[in-house]
């Protein structure tokens, strides 16, 4: 029984990301999903929101838990016994990335796997990036995102601030 390692920044989840979770929980034993909390990189979400926002999306799956972590995911892995990495791909920009990223965390510790899975093909288009964009021009994001971010993203439009969540 192996137990996979899900990390990200999750600025804010998806319902690519949520996608991942999913498949991966009825292929592993358990995921564990890390939120990323890297002081040296802008987050417009702060860590605790990006937790509640995942702790509300994982909620009904009982093989899959919430951490949060500061340091080298392969660190998080091993003192967690879990052997693999799991990452996303939406394209081969994102394979050339997360390829070097594996590499790199290979020769951090040898033990430790990265399994890419690719993404559903419904939801290659959706970044945390764009969609923060998109909110920020009042467009609907419904179809991209988890109700619990949906609301939390209508702060960013300026005619929708301080209406009732
Ligand atoms: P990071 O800053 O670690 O890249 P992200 O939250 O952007 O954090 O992404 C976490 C993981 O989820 C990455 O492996 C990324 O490629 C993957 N991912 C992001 N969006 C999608 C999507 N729409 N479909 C599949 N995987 C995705």
């Amino acid at each position: 029984m192996v137990k996979a390692v899900f990390p990200g920044s999750f600025d804010p989840p998806t319902y690519g990301h949520v996608n991942i979770i999913e498949r991966a929980r009825s292929i592993f034993e358990e995921v564990l999903v890390v939120v990323a909390i890297n002081a040296g990189k802008h987050s417009v979400f702060s860590p605790d929101e990006r937790l509640a926002f995942m702790r509300e999306i994982i909620a009904p799956w009982p093989n899959v838990s919430l951490h949060c972590y500061d340091s080298l995911i392969v660190n998080f892995a091993k003192e967690h016994h879990c052997k693999v990495l799991l990452r996303g791909v939406r394209s081969v920009q994102d394979f050339s990335y997360e390829f070097e990223l594996s590499v790199m965390n290979k020769g951090l510790d040898p033990d430790i796997e990265t399994f890419f899975m690719p993404t559903d093909s419904k939801y290659f288009v959706l970044r945390s990036s764009a969609i923060k964009e998109l909110a920020s021009f009042g467009g609907d994001v419904s179809s991209m995102v988890p109700p619990v971010v949906a609301k939390a993203l209508r702060r960013f439009h300026p005619d929708q601030r301080g209406q009732p969540e």
